[in-house]
């Protein structure tokens, strides 16, 4: 491919430019450089400054346009152009640097032409060569190499290689992007790699890369983590494959990056959207099996003692034991049916707040009676339950829904006696200050079995329940605990648990809602 820049072009255009050659047109030596000039390589072609014409081509000129030589001296540049008259860069005038612009040969057919232009006094000399080969070979390169650059984008997806003898990577635009949230020039050594590398990642992949080595693996896939400049957190697919010197020595590594943060995230998600299906599964699955239990048990209980009381033979006493039980079972029934409605107004978010600025101490105090009478009903006799108030203030109040409130210590005293046999139950609340605001924690404490720590995030979803082995099952539908969290959270508070298996549990709580002390 003939081109224009080369050392013997130049000398060409030099030479057809200068003086010598005006003086050749003018008729010195001619024959001598006629043959220069019609047997070179190029299409030469001389236009008059004045005219605009063609008034010297050779016939490389010819071919490359397919006109005589007699038709090209009636034409101008501008009858070789493919563009609208006003657009034209006529053939031969400026720019003087080489210029690459379609024309139109004589049988119609575009060509790409490369066209160098020297001036001088009275003309200007062209040197014209054909591209088109090269300029489509061009073209399609840069569009096969920018829907590669594209595809990597999209894919987020680069090319990388490492040079042992330099100790450094250096990689595709993406790599960068994927490194450095941004396309810069990106180069770094093999310790910037591992600094690269999420803190928890790294040993894995000094690991992942020493065993390469020694192994001298072809090549290998890595998943790991890095952390950029910006501080994103992005997990990466490495492929990566070895070039040995015939001693074995690594000459090279090369291969893609693949940034998978986007894909692991979906994967992720999908991951934990199935568990928490079959988990919820499980858990209704569980809560139906434990909900008839609970709402069969009693029914069946209150029917037995309906029967013992008509019967003839029963006694007074025995008559009012079995009323007793009847009205406990009941209770149980109650209490779990108004557990359903709870739990169902709240997830329907139709559970309303009352809010009213509400005294904590006579409160907590009032509810020692009803408390201490589960626990007789509860039988269990070794165990007693304590009220804690702050004995130093006279009134205390919150602005809170006094029922709900009422309904979580309820629940978790409830909890606390069915969890714990003997010992103590301590239940109230206890007030800090900072920067001049009272916050109330409020709790229920007990002596009773405790909870394995693996379990305490759990307890306060929806029909979670465990028991010991060695405890035997206690009553319950495991809604308590998810309505006393859910409450919580209604009254702008929030609730969580302390416990130490074997020692005892202690429930807090507290709300954000303003609190005034007399
Ligand atoms: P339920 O009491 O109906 O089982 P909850 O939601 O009230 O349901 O409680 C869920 C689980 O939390 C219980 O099954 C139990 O394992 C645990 N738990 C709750 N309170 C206590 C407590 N005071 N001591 C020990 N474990 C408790």
């Amino acid at each position: 491919m003939p081109r224009h820049n080369n050392p013997i072009s130049r000398k060409v255009i030099s030479l057809l430019s200068g003086g010598f050659f005006q003086r050749i047109l003018a008729g010195n030596s001619f024959s001598r450089y006629k043959e220069v000039f019609d047997q070179a390589g190029y299409a030469i072609m001389l236009i008059d400054d004045k005219t605009n014409r063609f008034i010297k081509v050779n016939r490389a000129a010819c071919e490359l346009f397919g006109y005589t030589v007699e038709e090209l001296y009636g034409m101008t540049p501008l009858d070789l152009s493919t563009e609208p008259e006003e657009d034209r860069v006529i053939l031969g005038q400026k720019p003087e640097n080489a210029i690459v612009r379609p024309s139109r040969r004589k049988d119609g057919k575009i060509i790409i032409v490369k066209i160098q232009t020297r001036h001088s006094e009275r003309f200007h000399v062209s040197l014209v060569s054909d591209v088109t080969e090269e300029y489509r070979i061009r073209s399609t390169l840069e569009l096969n190499e920018e829907r590669l650059r594209e595809a990597q984008r999209i894919g987020r997806f680069g090319w990388w290689e490492y040079r042992p003898k330099t100790n450094m990577y250096f990689g595709s635009e993406e790599i960068s992007r994927i490194f450095n949230d941004e396309v810069s020039n990106l180069s770094f050594t093999y310790q910037d790699n591992i600094s690269y590398t999420h803190p928890e990642d790294r040993s894995y992949l000094i690991s992942a890369i020493q065993d390469a080595n020694e192994k001298k693996k072809e090549s290998y896939t890595l998943t790991y983590r890095i952390i950029t400049p910006k501080g994103n957190v992005k997990a990466i697919t490495v492929n990566s494959n070895a070039k040995y010197d015939e001693n074995g020595r690594l000459l090279y590594r090369y291969g893609t990056c693949q940034d998978i943060t986007e894909t692991q995230r979906i994967m992720d998600d999908l991951i934990a959207a199935r568990r928490q299906a079959e988990e919820s599964d499980r858990l209704k699955t569980t809560f139906l099996a434990n909900f008839s239990h609970e709402i069969r048990t009693p029914l069946n209980a209150m029917l037995g003692f309906l029967n013992i009381l008509t019967s003839m033979n029963t006694t007074e006493a025995e008559k009012d034991e079995m009323v007793k039980l009847i009205e406990i079972n009941s209770q149980r029934l109650l209490r779990l049916i108004n557990d359903m409605i709870d739990m169902s107004r709240i997830e329907s978010n139709s559970m309303e707040i009352k809010y009213t600025n509400f005294e904590i101490n006579g409160f907590i105090r009032s509810m020692a009676s009803s408390l201490n009478y589960e626990l007789e009903t509860a039988g269990k006799k070794n165990l007693k339950i304590t009220a804690v108030v702050d004995k130093n203030k006279k009134a205390v109040y919150q602005y809170i829904d006094e029922l709900r409130l009422s309904q979580i210590f309820s629940n978790l005293v409830s909890n606390a006696i069915k969890f714990t046999e003997g010992g103590e139950i301590k239940y109230g609340y206890r007030i800090s200050k900072s920067e001049n605001r009272y916050t109330i924690t409020y709790f229920v404490s007990d002596t009773g079995q405790g909870i394995e720590p693996y379990r305490l995030d759990d307890i306060f979803l929806p029909f979670v329940q465990y028991w010991n082995e060695d405890v035997p099952k206690v009553q319950g539908a495991g809604l308590g605990l998810a309505i006393c969290k859910r409450l919580t959270e209604l009254m702008k508070g929030r609730i969580w648990v302390e416990s130490l298996p074997g020692k005892g549990s202690s429930f807090l709580f507290s709300f954000s809602t303003p609190v005034m002390i007399e």
